[in-house]
């Protein structure tokens, strides 16, 4: 293969960005702020200090400045698997025939298997840093939970997670990563908590949500003293650490002068892809550059390609701060039949004000096409991709496809944001061809989204 770009593309120590970028500090549209769900009034700092640790607090409600410090333990632990790298997909697009050039910023290569982790060891550090004891959390298809353990371990914080009852059983190495890290995994519903308690007394066997766990995980950090409750997407918090991918992608990009045309990733609550394409969107905000961004989700858990714009719940429970976004309602539950992760309902309020604002499109994929372009990606670049990770996959080989037809040269880059080591069942599901393809009707929608709270001023 004779290339002037290689292969992988790495930064050096000093090469690594040392500051997250609040792209909210340079959005004219601000997303709106949370509200408390009792008084339905903007949260306060104070309030939310009683959930969320002290320093979080001011970087979730600051929309003023462009730069946060990376503190040094927090670039000390990235370099133990950081810079992530960036790939030019040779050999994918030698498969596809396609003259795009294709390149991806791989986050699987730590234990835990995902980009969580850019945000689990800062949440951990200002917890430790606040005097915590320890922190509870929730976490879904597990990448979270398994995150947060290893944070914890490192700064040694007591970690309880509340695992999704169906992922505790049918995932029992993403529990037992969690334990060897010295994590408690709980499965949800439990019978720990009063939401947890409710949950089972009202649909005994039920096997769990994300908004359920993220209830139960609240009440016992409010409840417990010295514990704050962390989580692993969807706000404004964790999109900014994340940015740490969007930052490395560009500075590696830089070094080559390459500018992309499209850039693509997965979206379930929003951090990676916020994170991925802050820096980029930046300049969009400011005039200096343009690029295509697009946002892909699940067919059957379609938040923003059919979801409302309207403040919602963030968890089953309702005790979690209201915001506004892109919503399916909080009660939505996506089909049993689902396995490819993303899916919670609703959507960071960065990436819904960038969607809502145009400046951000979205696609909704079906699953089977999901597994098939993991299945062609793995083929041809070797990296076995977590489910999640596979929708961006196959819009990016979707438009490649595209270009082949037209001759056009565009530049594609996308997010790979896991491995799929821990998703053997839902790649068995697709091997055995039992997998299934479930878009919700419009009635399953409008019943989810009917129960979203109307008040003065969330008309929709
Ligand atoms: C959690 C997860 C996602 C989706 O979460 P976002 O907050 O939308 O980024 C995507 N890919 C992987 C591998 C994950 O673990």
């Amino acid at each position: 293969m004779s290339q002037t770009i290689p292969y992988k593309i790495y930064l050096s120590e000093e090469e690594m960005p040392k500051q997250w970028y609040n792209v909210r500090a340079d959005m004219k549209n601000k997303p709106a702020p949370l509200l408390n769900p009792k008084t339905l009034k903007p949260a306060t700092a104070a309030e939310l200090e009683q959930v969320f640790c002290a320093e979080l607090v001011k970087q979730e409600l600051n929309t003023s400045d462009p730069y946060i410090d990376i503190p040094q333990e927090i670039l000390d632990f990235y370099k133990m698997y950081r810079p992530s790298p960036l790939v030019r997909a040779y050999c994918l697009e030698k498969k596809l025939g396609t003259p795009a050039k294709i390149y991806y910023k791989f986050e699987g290569q730590n234990t835990s298997g995902s980009h969580k982790l850019n945000s689990a060891i800062a949440q951990a550090y200002y917890a430790k840093k606040q005097g915590l004891k320890g922190v509870t959390t929730e976490t879904g298809a597990g990448q979270w939970g398994t995150a947060m353990a290893m944070a914890c371990a490192y700064l040694d914080l007591d970690c309880v997670v509340y695992q999704v009852r169906c992922s505790y059983e049918q995932k029992p190495q993403r529990r037992e990563v969690i334990r060897t890290y010295g994590g408690k995994a709980i499965p949800s519903p439990s019978m720990e908590t009063e939401v947890g308690r409710q949950m089972n007394k009202e649909f005994p066997g039920c096997t769990g949500s994300l908004g359920c766990a993220i209830s139960e995980a609240v009440e016992t950090a409010v409840k417990t003293p010295g514990y704050r409750y962390v989580l692993g997407s969807v706000l404004n918090q964790v999109l900014l650490h994340q940015t740490i991918i969007g930052l490395e992608a560009k500075a590696a990009l830089d070094k080559y002068g390459i500018k992309p045309d499209m850039i693509i990733g997965c979206a379930g609550g929003g951090s990676n892809l916020g994170g991925f394409i802050s820096p980029f969107m930046g300049q969009k905000l400011r005039g200096e550059a343009d690029y295509q961004f697009i946002a892909v989700e699940p067919a059957s858990c379609p938040s923003l390609t059919r979801g409302v714009f309207a403040y919602d719940y963030c968890d089953t429970g309702k005790v979690c701060p209201l915001q506004k976004m892109y919503t399916l309602g909080s009660q939505f539950m996506p089909s049993p039949s689902h396995a490819g992760g993303l899916r919670y309902h609703g959507m960071s309020s960065i990436l819904s004000q960038f969607y809502h604002d145009g400046l951000m499109q979205a696609r909704a994929v079906e699953q089977t096409s999901v597994f098939e372009a993991a299945e062609l990606f793995c083929r041809t670049e070797g990296t076995l991709p977590a489910p999640e990770s596979s929708h961006a996959i196959r819009v990016a080989i979707d438009e490649a496809l595209k270009c082949k037809e037209t001759g056009e040269e565009k530049t594609i880059l996308f997010g790979l944001t896991g491995t799929g080591y821990f998703d053997m069942m839902s790649y068995q599901k697709f091997n055995d061809k039992t997998m299934s393809d479930y878009v919700p009707t419009d009635e399953d929608i409008k019943k989810a989204t009917d129960l979203i709270p109307r008040f003065p001023g969330n008309e929709f």
